[in-house]
């Protein structure tokens, strides 16, 4: 089977590599893109003067407020008569965004997206079932267009709609499910509480586009047997999904260097911060032709994994999106990432994978409660303890002490996207 790995054998070729598509792009954005002219102007920075990888320091940045600022066709840098599709993402925070894509720019996703089959080791007798949006959001098309590259089959079943999910999953067989996490757990459970297990043939989970807890899928991956389950980031300014994902090991996503060069930054001084520490993704693209991205904030907070993974692969890795620093809510002057409180959780006995923090502020001050189901089957009367247990986790892992409120198995809301875990009552 054609292989759809990068054919570098070290990771000094993959930076030679690197410095190539630096170089390319830097030429190509100045000569392409009135915008970018003029930034790399203003920084003093011409193509030129890039001559190694350390010259990406020199590099302007480039943010969301400069997509919305050229809004509809921001940072395009071919002629439109070369612009072959569009994709905008969901607008969840003001203006809408919206990528442009020649045919290379198409060609390049669908490679380096089906890479993503091969690193979790499908075959093409898989039957994948894409429960994931079709539109303009850039997930359906591309989960299917790579799924067609590599030779699976594909199943474009689109988002929610349990009721045919499950139909599709006995009637075709489906091996491999692709959606988020919480439309992941919201199928586990129903395919439990209608033990339907047995008629059901799916093995993997290729889950992505929001945050999810070591426990969550846990739960998912058991309630459905599967054998492994593949964490997909992707963002609209970048290509879409399939960026990278988690090999086997899952100790942390793999991400294609051949594509784009990833910096973590400390988004204060956006300065690199170490390997192992939490910073913001910044990337640069080295290939994408319509739309390419220069030291791109993307506001995404991860850490760099130091040293070479068991898998044997030279991709190197980040870990799990920890969460958007946009998303960060600050009590009682600590700031607290969504995945932090994931991270707390982690590892506790007897508490479900949902959990619901609620912020009030009463007589002006702040408190935080913490909601959490408590496991299946588990007996109501340690509660109270169990209560302790999880307030005395926050406490110390995150420096705030919250009250904790232990609530039945199910209890919480769970939807088919992305599940809201934060409420803030408290007036801005
Ligand atoms: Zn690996």
């Amino acid at each position: 089977m054609k292989s759809f790995m990068p054919p570098f054998a070290s990771r000094e070729e993959l930076f030679q590599h690197q410095l190539v598509g630096l170089k390319w792009t830097i030429s190509h954005a100045y000569s392409g893109c009135d915008f970018y002219r003029k930034k790399l102007d203003q920084a003093g920075v011409y193509p030129d003067d890039i001559n190694s990888l350390d010259d990406l320091k020199r590099l302007p940045f480039t943010t969301a407020k400069d997509l919305s600022n050229g809004y509809p066709f921001p940072l395009l840098s071919v002629p439109m008569s070369q612009v072959v599709r569009l994709h905008a993402s969901s607008g969840t925070t003001g203006k809408r965004k919206v990528l442009c894509y020649t045919k290379n720019d198409i060609e390049d996703w669908a490679h380096f997206f089906a890479r993503c089959y091969e690193m979790a080791d499908l075959t093409q007798d898989d039957r994948v079932q894409i429960c994931v949006g079709y539109g303009v959001w850039t997930a359906g098309v591309a989960f299917q267009s790579a799924c067609e590259k590599f030779g699976a089959l594909a199943v474009p079943a689109g988002p929610g709609n349990l009721e045919m999910q499950m139909e599709f999953l006995m009637d075709f067989q489906s091996t491999v499910m692709c959606c988020t996490a919480s439309m992941g757990l919201l199928l586990a459970e129903e395919v439990d509480r209608r033990k339907l297990g047995s008629k059901i043939n799916l093995k993997k989970m290729i889950y992505g586009s929001e945050r999810s807890s070591d426990s969550m899928r846990e739960r998912i991956k058991k309630l459905l047997n599967l054998t492994d389950m593949y964490d997909i980031p992707g963002m609209t300014e970048l290509y879409g999904p399939g960026t990278g994902l988690e090999c086997s090991e899952h100790d942390g996503i793999h991400y294609w260097a051949d594509y784009y060069i990833l910096e973590i930054l400390d988004p204060d001084t956006l300065e690199p911060v170490p390997d192992g520490q939490v910073g913001e993704m910044v990337v640069t693209t080295l290939k994408k032709e319509a739309t390419p991205l220069i030291r791109y904030r993307t506001r995404d907070l991860t850490a760099l994994k130091p040293g070479p993974c068991r898998c044997g692969s030279i991709l190197p890795r980040h870990d799990r999106i920890l969460g958007r620093s946009d998303d960060m809510f600050i009590v009682k002057a600590v700031n607290i990432y969504p995945g932090q409180i994931d991270n707390a959780l982690r590892g506790l006995d007897d508490i479900n994978c949902e959990y619901q923090v609620v912020l009030n502020r009463v007589e002006g001050k702040d408190q935080l409660l913490l909601r959490v189901e408590l496991a299946e089957g588990a007996d109501q009367s340690i509660c109270d303890s169990l209560a302790h247990k999880v307030k005395d986790v926050i406490k110390t892992k995150i420096l705030v002490t919250p009250d904790v409120q232990i609530v039945p198995c199910g209890s919480l809301p769970r939807s088919e996207r992305k599940t809201k875990r934060i409420i803030d009552n408290r007036e801005q």
